[in-house]
């Protein structure tokens, strides 16, 4: 039998492989922009390409490969590799990017959101906020446990969605769904913030994350960040980098000059300098 040539093996990876890189550029291009519209973009094309076409998020059944060190064979799923690594470096560089604007499920959660009238929204106390998102952890310790003592993959089923994007399931857990939605609609990112093992794994590397988001002195006091942030990511000066999703809403408001006390101070003790006022991180509409 002839060796495999890899042009052959590329060669039907290749489409898929373009995409998931313009993807990938378009995701981190609108973060460094900080621009809203890209990142809408990005959000749409993650539920779309990522969710519905491919159906490639990165999921508990992917730990469970890891600690079976039973993964994909590299040659024949390269794109597995590629998002895989991207999400780790990204994670490690700048926290939990993925949930961001990558993760379709996040994604279609951060579109409900923006669509949906905010009237609709609950505000979850300060207090049961932070305790709820101890859930997640223990929902991850429990799912490696349980996979390690039964090797059932299919425990995937009752911790996470994600099947959703290939539109099967049993009736049981479309109602399911349904009502995670439903609850979605009240409380924003419900299953991003309380309940995704994957979003808590995400988040116990974002601790060694690098590049962290930049605070002033005046965040000591300010709350306006804290009171824009919907992943409850901001305690006082504190980012909590375990749930921020890098989403840039509260970096928009440190770069604005309207807003932002800093800004304000900053202009108001310098009354004859010219209207062009100090150059702040340049942020994108
Ligand atoms: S928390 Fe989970 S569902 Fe939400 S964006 Fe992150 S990985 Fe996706
Ligand atoms: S608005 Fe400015 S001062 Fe207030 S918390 Fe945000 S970055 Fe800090
Ligand atoms: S508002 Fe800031 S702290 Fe909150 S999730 Fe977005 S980037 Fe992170």
């Amino acid at each position: 039998m002839p060796a495999e040539r890899w042009q052959d093996v590329l060669g039907p990876q290749a489409l898929d492989l373009a995409l998931l890189a313009l993807f990938i550029a378009l995701a981190l291009i609108s973060f460094f922009r900080k621009s809203v519209r890209l990142k809408y973009a990005s959000l749409v094309f993650a539920v779309g390409y990522m969710g519905f076409f491919k159906s490639h998020l990165i999921s508990v059944v992917d730990i469970f490969g890891l600690i079976d060190r039973n993964l994909p064979i590299f040659k024949y799923n390269i794109s597995y590799y590629v998002l895989g690594v991207f999400v780790l470096a990204s994670t490690v560089l700048w926290g939990r990017l993925y949930c961001g604007r990558v993760c379709a499920f996040g994604a279609l959660t951060q579109l409900m959101d923006a669509v949906l009238p905010s009237r609709l929204r609950v505000d979850v106390p300060r207090n049961l906020d932070r305790n709820a998102a101890w859930i997640k952890y223990g929902l991850l310790a429990f799912v490696i446990v349980y996979f390690v003592v039964t090797h059932d993959l299919l425990v995937y089923r009752f911790v996470e969605p994600f099947w959703m994007f290939g539109l099967f399931g049993t009736t049981a857990m479309w109602i399911g769904l349904g009502a995670l939605l439903l609850a979605t609609v009240f409380v924003r990112n419900l299953y991003c913030r309380f309940l995704c093992p994957v979003g808590a794994l995400l988040g116990v590397i974002s601790n060694v994350t690098v590049f962290e988001i930049k605070r002033w002195s005046e965040c000591k006091t300010c709350k306006i960040c804290e009171k824009a942030c919907e992943w409850g990511a901001i305690q006082g000066p504190k980012i909590v980098k375990t749930e921020c999703v890098r989403c840039d809403d509260c970096e928009r408001l440190y770069a604005d000059q309207k807003k932002c006390p800093h800004w304000i101070i900053l202009l108001r003790a310098r009354p004859s300098a010219p209207k062009s006022a100090p150059a702040a991180p340049s942020v994108q509409a």
